[in-house]
């Protein structure tokens, strides 16, 4: 039986709910695979418009990415609308701009509504180490605004001294209606809000295989889901159960750690707003302050997701070098996690034949983006496919190298936009 990977996260989760594996078979109008942000949305959205839904996880509520996360709410797309910009006709362009912001509003719906306590905080920073990047985060304050966004908040080296306790940055783009959320206890009150609404949640149930036709069938080892439609839902995680999706994604790790709590002072010294903050490399660190106090530090991308043997080995420098004055501070959690990046680093929209959708491949930032498009899927299969339209338009390419070399050609990118962060060009 899988369990949550030993976080943080799963140390200090506030419900221990179980859900029974699926044993026979059931009918239903929805079968979603996948009980992480973006089957959880799509089937609470479903729900909500009279829909019944079966969602199958091969694991636990929020075992994948959902459930280890930075816990950072982040805006718009891990490429920004920028991107978008110039590969899509300027009124699906105008479309998914307008929904860069909606995935942090739906957020916070889904806490207020159903009464989720997953330690929500406004506020995140992007952090510039270089005048190259301080120079990006302009431009990009103008391009959010051009789209409606009216909580930015340029700073200068000032005024960052004043929100994250580091010498490091240059200055950065405070986000208001950005934050962070403890992510598996978001996850675990959003599948308490799909079972309080009537949908049924199995765990420990893989989808193994689906018949597709005109009546899709999921199996699992012990039962099959007989369904009108079915959402992919299983991003990182999926593995081969849809090759179409295998074959044009490429699942990546991330680690974690968590420190011990940090007494009052040191915690206000390091974060004194409680904001969370993402620096503006292309390899990028993360990191935040739990609710108990504990800093909470991400970074590093294994291509391929190999679990690395010593994360803190990998991670502890990392955050040494932002916060040097945590050199006696114990570390009481690590983790990795496996995110999906695509080429262009735009999430996978989709259907496959006439009742079978998916979504995945946010590459990195998809907390938000995974809670609109639970919005997104469900309009669409209410019959409104105008936005699902909109994301399904984004041309998408296989990885160079194909699946033997997929994993050294992209490192070899990646280490070359990682010099040029170094480099400040
Ligand atoms: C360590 C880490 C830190 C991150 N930090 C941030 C952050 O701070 N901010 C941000 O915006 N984004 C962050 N991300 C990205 C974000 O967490 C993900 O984009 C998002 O959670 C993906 O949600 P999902 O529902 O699509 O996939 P997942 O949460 O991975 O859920 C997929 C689920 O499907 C299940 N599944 C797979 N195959 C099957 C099957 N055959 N049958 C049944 N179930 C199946 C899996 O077990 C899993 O539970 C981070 C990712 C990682 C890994």
């Amino acid at each position: 039986m899988q369990q949550h990977v030993g976080s943080y996260y799963a140390a200090s989760r506030n419900l221990h709910t179980e859900y029974p594996a699926l044993h026979g078979s059931v009918e239903t109008d929805v079968c979603v695979i996948g009980a992480g942000y973006t089957g959880l949305s799509t089937a609470l959205f479903l729900l909500e418009h009279g829909f019944s839904v079966t969602v199958l996880e091969a694991a636990r509520v929020g075992f994948g990415a959902s459930g280890r996360n930075g816990g950072q709410i982040v805006n718009s797309y891990s490429r920004d609308i920028d991107a978008i910009e110039r590969q899509l006709p300027p009124k699906q362009a105008q479309l998914l701009g307008e929904m860069a912001f909606e995935g942090g509003r739906i957020i916070r719906e889904r806490i207020a509504r159903y009464d989720i306590q997953c330690d929500l905080k406004d506020g995140g920073v992007f952090a510039a180490l270089t005048g190259k990047q301080l120079g990006h985060l302009e431009a990009q304050k103008k391009l959010w605004e051009r789209y409606g966004h009216t909580q930015l908040h340029l700073l200068d080296k000032a005024g960052i001294g004043e929100v994250v306790g580091t010498d490091r940055y240059l200055g950065g783009l405070l986000d208001m209606s950005g934050g962070h959320i403890h992510p598996l206890n978001l996850a675990l009150g959003e599948a308490a809000a799909v079972a309080s609404l009537g949908g049924k949640l199995y765990e420990q149930s893989a989808a193994t295989r689906i018949d597709r036709g005109a009546n899709p069938v999921v199996h699992t080892a012990n039962g099959q889901v007989k369904a009108r439609f079915v959402v992919v839902a299983g991003n990182a995680y999926l593995g081969g159960l849809v090759p179409e999706l295998a074959a044009k994604s490429m699942p990546c790790g991330t680690q974690v750690l968590t420190t011990e709590p940090l007494s009052e002072d040191m915690a206000r010294s390091l974060l004194p707003q409680d904001y969370c903050v993402e620096d503006c490399n292309y390899l990028l660190d993360y990191f935040r302050l739990s609710a108990d106090r504990r800093l909470i530090y991400g970074g590093g991308v294994v291509y391929g997701a190999r679990d690395p043997a010593d994360i803190e080995a990998i991670i502890r420098p990392k955050m040494l070098q932002t916060f040097p004055q945590l050199k006696d501070v114990k570390i009481d959690f690590t983790w990795t996690g496996n995110f999906l990046l695509t080429l262009s680093r735009l999430p996978q929209v989709g259907r496959l034949g006439d009742n079978i959708y998916y979504s995945q491949g946010c590459s990195g930032h998809g907390v938000t983006y995974t809670h609109l498009a639970g919005k997104v899927l469900a309009e669409a299969l209410r019959g409104q496919a105008e936005r699902f339209d909109a994301f399904a338009g984004l041309p998408h390419y296989p990885f160079p190298g194909g699946q033997l070399l997929r994993v050294p050609f992209t490192a070899l990118g990646a280490t070359y936009y990682q010099l040029r962060d170094r480099l400040g060009i």
